[in-house]
């Protein structure tokens, strides 16, 4: 009997209405292997967390994430109103989300932009410029950059208010995350989009001069340099272009949301932050509070992150294989929420209704 603990972290928003479903798949996963045992420990994380215990990542819930064998991570973060209630520490952003990827060194984050051309039509790209479908690999640096850098806020001589933040890598970092890259694309279509701004910032000439340190060693993969700004537009007028692309942290941010703009809806964007140790698993929108509790949103994002994890965690390709076509199958009988499901013939499902269907597909 093959056992694996799983740290449940729900979180707020549409979390909890995200991971139900993921727990209803875990379970068919394991009805379907017998000698497979998923345990499951929920545990507080987000504001949910903060409004329970005072902290939105309280010691017990780290104790469960140290214990486990993955964590699969719901949504977290409230409306712009409601996280002022909050202390800016313990914001689930800065008091939970920030350190959980430092606990764990997370470093690499896999971001798949990926539509099947059988589902074009979810996008907003014409047909012709979709063309085979959409299959890009996105790879975010996690751990550095601007989010973790030195901050600071204060008053200059002349009484004005400042902010300070700085954007800070090491080499380690960046070759780390390099490596990754150029790993991923051995792998795949041994392409390497470089994404930089080396133009302005000298964080990108640093990490261009590592990338051509590194590149000797991966001769099979052919480097293509691409300024962050002019990627955000070929990925509109030409994403058949790019197969993996990777980046910084802050650039990956905003580069993978534009992924789901592409795809049709950010509930279509799973992802793995893996760590030298441990990985987490996440979708990679937010916690969206506009429809939050009313059993709508969309829970692929949600479910395509255990497909990763029980890839890139437990080495089940076949059953991950098969959960991808569980939810590829659901999708082209025509079934969709709303965020996807437009035009007279669409079949419109609630969120719950989507994980029921993919667990009978799974079956
Ligand atoms: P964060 O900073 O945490 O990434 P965000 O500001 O990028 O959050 P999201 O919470 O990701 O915002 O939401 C952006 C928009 O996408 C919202 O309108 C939201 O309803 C929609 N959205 C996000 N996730 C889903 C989903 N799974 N299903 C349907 N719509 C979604
Ligand atoms: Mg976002």
């Amino acid at each position: 009997m093959q056992s694996y603990k799983i740290a449940l972290l729900a979180g707020d928003g549409i979390g909890p209405e995200v991971m139900k479903q993921a727990v209803k798949v875990l379970k068919a996963v394991e009805a379907r292997n017998p000698d497979v045992n998923f345990e499951l420990n929920p545990a507080l994380f987000g504001a949910v967390a903060y409004f329970e215990t005072g902290k939105s990542f309280p010691q017990e819930t780290k104790d469960i994430c140290d214990q486990a064998d993955a964590i699969l991570k719901g949504t977290i973060g409230l409306n712009h109103e409601d996280s002022q209630k909050i202390p800016v520490d313990e914001q689930p952003e800065r008091g939970a989300l920030l350190p959980l990827r430092r606990r764990y060194n997370t470093y690499a984050n896999f971001r798949p932009v990926y539509l099947p051309k059988e589902l074009s039509h979810f996008s907003p790209l014409k047909a012709e410029i979709i063309g085979d479908g959409i299959d890009i690999m996105i790879i975010r640096e996690l751990v550095g950059g601007l989010y973790f850098g030195h901050k600071e806020t204060g008053v200059d001589e002349q009484g004005r208010r400042f902010v300070r933040e700085v954007l800070e890598y090491d080499e380690d970092q960046i070759r780390n995350i390099l490596k990754v890259g150029f790993e991923t694309a051995q792998k795949r279509k041994k392409v390497l989009h470089n994404i930089h701004k080396s133009n302005v910032l000298k964080s990108s000439v640093l990490w261009n001069t590592i990338v051509d340190e590194l590149a000797p060693s991966y001769p099979d993969v052919e480097v293509k340099h691409i300024l962050v700004d002019a990627a955000a537009t070929l990925l509109c007028l030409n994403p058949g272009q790019f197969d993996v692309m990777v980046m910084e942290n802050m650039f990956g941010d905003i580069l993978s949301d534009q992924g789901g703009g592409i795809l049709g809806s950010l509930g279509l964007m799973p992802s793995a932050c893996v760590g030298p140790e441990k990985s987490y698993y996440e979708p990679s929108h937010g916690s969206a509070p506009d429809i939050a509790g009313k059993n709508i949103a969309n829970p692929y994002s949600m479910i395509g992150s255990v497909a990763l994890m029980l890839e890139m965690s437990f080495g089940m390709e076949s059953e991950s294989k098969h959960l991808w076509n569980a939810m590829k199958s659901v999708f082209a009988q025509g079934y969709g929420t709303p965020d996807l499901a437009k035009g007279d013939d669409a079949k419109l499902i609630d969120t719950d209704k989507f994980g029921d269907l993919v667990v009978a597909e799974l079956n």
